[in-house]
């Protein structure tokens, strides 16, 4: 059995030109399963070799749009680009029914389109959705996934994922503040992943929309001492506002270090990190 986490996007809302937005696979024996679905995460998800007929599962932490921008791109190409299509199933908190049935009324003029043009194309993109808050949301003897919720108030509810597959865990936490929901999640996983924002520099921004997004998202020491509370092997930070140059990183996982022995990484778009 071999388990990777794929670094689709590192990014965070702020455009960035080597960043696309928040996204990662965890690819499990060549399964694949997409936790959100950022911006430029199908043209990355291509620089990976993942077609999108390929994912097993659209797991989503939540509806802030940095997390969701490519879902539209996702429905529409694993429909045009699948012969026939399966359905996409899609796992995400209370209003993810909402945001997909959104979707693809958004898309109903394009989804007509194609199926008038092409002769073997007869049925609309069908995607099926499960909302979820605490609890399994899939064991089929290989692979189990766990949600529980998060804490980025005052968006709400928020969730993060567990995925456990031969002995193995990954912990895709999306934004949230260190809470009992996430402790749960981490405890003794092998990879945690966690968006991150370093407090300090956004402090000297002062502008008060930035500076309000401190409230809501785990600093670098939030990050670490979650890891070391739960006993993770390596964290990963991504999403990092502001987001580091190359010189920075080092800083940034030193900064980490200072509340967490074990292995930190700050990875770039298409870095892949083992599990186990
Ligand atoms: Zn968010
Ligand atoms: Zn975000």
């Amino acid at each position: 059995m071999t388990m990777e986490l794929v670094m689709v996007g590192t990014g965070s809302p702020l455009p960035d030109p080597l960043r696309a937005g928040p996204s990662q696979v965890v690819l499990v024996d060549g399964r694949a399963f997409l936790v959100d679905c950022g911006r430029g995460a199908l043209m990355r998800l291509a620089g990976a070799g993942i077609s999108p007929a390929m994912i097993d599962r659209l797991l989503l932490t939540h509806l802030h749009s940095d997390h969701v921008t490519d879902v539209n791109d996702l429905i529409t190409t694993r429909w045009i680009t699948g012969f026939p299509a399966a359905p996409l199933p899609v796992v995400g908190p209370i209003g993810t029914e909402r945001f997909v049935e959104a979707t693809l009324a958004m898309l109903a003029l394009d989804i007509g389109y194609r199926i008038d043009h092409h002769d073997d194309l007869e049925e609309p993109p069908r995607v099926e959705v499960e909302e979820a808050d605490d609890g399994l949301v899939l064991d089929d003897g290989e692979v189990r996934i766990t949600v529980a919720p998060t804490d980025h108030r005052p968006v709400h509810p928020t969730v993060g994922y567990r995925i456990n597959a031969g002995g193995r865990s990954v912990v895709l936490a999306g934004d949230t503040v260190p809470c009992e929901g996430l402790d749960r999640l981490c405890d003794g996983a092998d990879v945690y992943v966690q968006t991150t924002i370093r407090d300090d520099l956004i402090g000297q921004l002062g502008v008060q929309r930035i500076l309000e997004v401190r409230n809501y998202h785990s600093t670098v020491a939030d990050a670490a001492q979650t890891a070391a509370r739960a006993g993770v092997g390596t964290l990963v930070l991504t999403h990092c506002v502001p987001a580091p140059l190359p010189s920075q990183v080092d800083e940034w996982i030193s900064m980490a270090a200072e509340h967490f022995d074990g292995e930190v990484l700050l990875p770039a778009d298409l870095d892949r990190v083992p599990v186990g």
